[in-house]
């Protein structure tokens, strides 16, 4: 009989284990199940939603043109998968291993209902470099902080090249039924607000593959020294392409290395770091489930933060008054995507000027970012609160003034996204309360009309959290 391949955040052709596997063992049906969100801990948030329409898309044209079909069913995967074996008659499942817990429940519970019913199930690699399993201190205990992590996996070598291409994929006698993408209404009418999404990103293995080829030329180079520039395209945006799967990390990983030369060594290895950065967050997802929900530090549960909606709302909307970090907020609103530079000044700015739990961050990062990882997202707003395994020590607090003059030198990153600050001159533009009238009057600027004050005074605001974060380690 036939093998389903299920689908999960692997969307791609090329270098993807079980379904090279299944290939050469049966004809194959392709399979994407949309669990039912109700059911869920992380339903998917309305970008996420957004990009998966569209890489559901590029992936069915690609099983198309390999003479293959993309089969979608919605509900629970377990059940599903059960019925779609008993109605094709198919032999086996196959799927690769998931580390976020929700999809982990489902593979084990998809596992038992098909063993039960003697339909062999078989669990491929390819979503990380190497399997947590593999990773561990000489203790055997997992690391919980990143450099040493990175050493230990430097010293495993290069991990295994990438499978070469299918050519086609055989195809089952019959093929089942499919839901319509249509009818799973995963991109949003009215209001249309993708319109930003849609004029970034090419969701999509082949759009994957344009942009990292594009960044190794053009960009990669110089990627050690520009990718803190927010003004600057000057990162690879490689972040959605491999929350979906898209490409491996083993692909980049490869198609990189060649180019780890003379001058471009440094850039080269600075950006595998990142995607080693990646990996220690899909480890320690692994490791510790909790960590999208629970401070991983214990003290940092009893942390006295100040849930004011206002604010959050505030900090939502890119209306801070903090050019900077409403630059950031906006275009992360615009386009689904923020510099990761951005992430540390705007999440620094949420839970320490702010005193706003990071969950509330992480809950808004999720719904509003195509690149939304549970792994990344949850590690890098624990990072961010000093809450996590490795993370920014707490009572380092960025200055977002200080961060736009260090990093947007020019101001040119909040005159694309707070086009109402267009006219500041640089040396204005990231604290205009500290501008002379005349400068604002000439910029066309009314501090509390055309833009906020500033919604805290950075200066109390530091303080603030540092007596909150005193009374953590009292308590401690
Ligand atoms: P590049 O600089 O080109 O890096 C290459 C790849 O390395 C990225 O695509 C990504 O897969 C990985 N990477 C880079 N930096 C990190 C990092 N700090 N942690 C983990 N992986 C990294 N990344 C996500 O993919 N999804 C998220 O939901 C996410 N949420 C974040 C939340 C906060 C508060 C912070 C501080 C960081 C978050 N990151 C997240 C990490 C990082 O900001 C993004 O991966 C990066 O900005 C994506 O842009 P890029 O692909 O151009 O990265």
């Amino acid at each position: 009989g036939p093998i389903i391949l299920w689908f999960t955040r692997d969307l791609r052709l090329r270098d993807h284990p079980a379904l090279q596997a299944a290939a050469r063992n049966g004809p194959v049906i392709p399979l994407f199940i949309l669990q039912d969100q109700d059911t869920v801990r992380w339903p998917l948030g309305g970008a996420s939603k957004w990009w998966l329409a569209r890489s559901l898309r590029s992936l069915a044209r690609d099983l198309k043109e390999k003479g293959s079909r993309l089969i979608l069913r919605r509900g629970d995967p377990a059940a599903i998968l059960a019925a779609l074996a008993q109605e094709t008659g198919a032999a086996a499942v196959y799927w690769s291993r998931a580390y976020e817990p929700d999809l982990i429940r489902a593979q084990e519970d998809a596992r038992g209902a098909l063993e039960k019913a003697g339909i062999a199930v078989k669990r491929f690699g390819g979503r990380i470099l190497f399997e947590p399993e593999t990773i561990s201190t000489q203790e055997g205990s997992p690391y919980k902080v990143f450099t040493p992590f990175y050493k230990a996996l430097l010293a495993r070598g290069d991990p295994s090249e990438p499978l070469s291409a299918l050519d086609t994929l055989p195809a089952p006698v019959a093929w089942p039924e499919s839901d319509t993408l249509e009818s799973w209404a995963l991109e949003p009418t009215k209001p249309d607000w993708a319109g930003g999404l849609r004029a970034t990103w090419t969701p999509g293995e082949a759009g994957a593959r344009d942009r990292l080829a594009w960044f190794l030329d053009e960009a990669a180079a110089d990627y050690d020294e520009m990718r803190d520039r927010p003004d600057i395209d000057g990162t690879s945006r490689m972040s959605p392409h491999l929350t979906w799967g898209e490409i491996s990390p083993r692909q980049i990983w490869h198609g990189a290395k060649p180019h780890a030369e003379g001058s471009a060594q440094k850039g080269i290895e600075s950006f595998l770091s990142e995607v080693v950065w990646r990996e220690f967050s899909y480890h320690l997802l692994f490791h510790w489930p909790a960590l999208p929900d629970t401070s991983w530090r214990e003290e940092f549960r009893e942390f006295p933060w100040d849930e004011n909606e206002q604010a959050l709302r505030a900090w939502q909307c890119g209306r801070t008054g903090y050019p900077i970090v409403d630059a950031a907020m906006r275009q992360l609103y615009e386009i689904g995507w923020m510099h990761n530079r951005c992430r540390m000044i705007t999440a620094s700015f949420l839970i320490k000027d702010l005193l706003i739990p990071w969950q509330r961050g992480e809950e808004w990062f999720w719904d509003t970012l195509v690149d939304a990882d549970l792994a990344s997202n949850s590690a890098g707003w624990q990072w961010a609160a000093g809450s996590g395994a490795d993370a920014a020590p707490y009572f380092r607090i960025f200055n977002p003034v200080k961060q736009a003059e260090r990093f947007d030198p020019e101001g040119a990153y909040v005159r694309e996204y707070v086009p109402e600050l267009a006219g500041m001159p640089a040396k204005h533009i990231h604290a205009p309360w500290e501008a002379p009238s005349k400068i604002l009057r000439d910029a066309g600027v009314h501090l509390g009309e055309t833009y906020p004050e500033p919604i805290v005074d950075h200066g109390k605001a530091r303080k603030r959290a540092l007596a909150a974060f005193q009374q953590i380690k009292r308590g401690n």
